[in-house]
């Protein structure tokens, strides 16, 4: 079963103290890592299958070979995946306001990005790190 956890983090800007944030996953055993694995197998294939009735000719060929190579390709790739990341929360240390931060599935930390509120760089690691 997939289970969402959470990661205390600081988030540092270029100036000022750091201040705690909270950054979520979302982690998948191994049922759930053959089940996204099949899903995506089994996508690829259904378009490679639809390739196959479209009437146009480069499409036909290049799209359903395509799709049926990407087929396995996406499926180890997804069953590989331990977790995906969800987003991060916490305060800004140059505003001061509450964020959310929206991040994309591969991310990990360290990472660095820009406050969603002042556009400021930031900084999110592990609270495990030293400062
Ligand atoms: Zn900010």
């Amino acid at each position: 079963m997939a289970t969402i956890e959470q990661q205390d983090i600081w988030i540092k800007g270029n100036e000022g103290a750091p201040c705690e944030g909270v950054f979520s996953s979302t982690a998948y055993d191994r049922h759930d890592r053959l089940a996204r694995a099949a899903k995506a197998w089994g996508i690829s294939w259904a378009l490679s299958a639809l390739s196959l009735i479209t009437f146009i000719p480069i499409v036909h060929v290049l799209a359903a070979v395509g799709f049926f190579i990407a087929g396995p390709v996406t499926a180890y790739s997804r069953y590989r995946t331990l977790s995906t990341a969800n987003n991060a929360t916490g305060t800004c240390p140059t505003c001061q306001q509450a964020i959310t931060i929206a991040v994309q599935a591969a991310d990990k930390l360290p990472l660095w990005t820009y406050c969603p509120s002042c556009s400021a760089p930031i900084h999110l690691f592990s609270k495990s790190r030293e400062v």
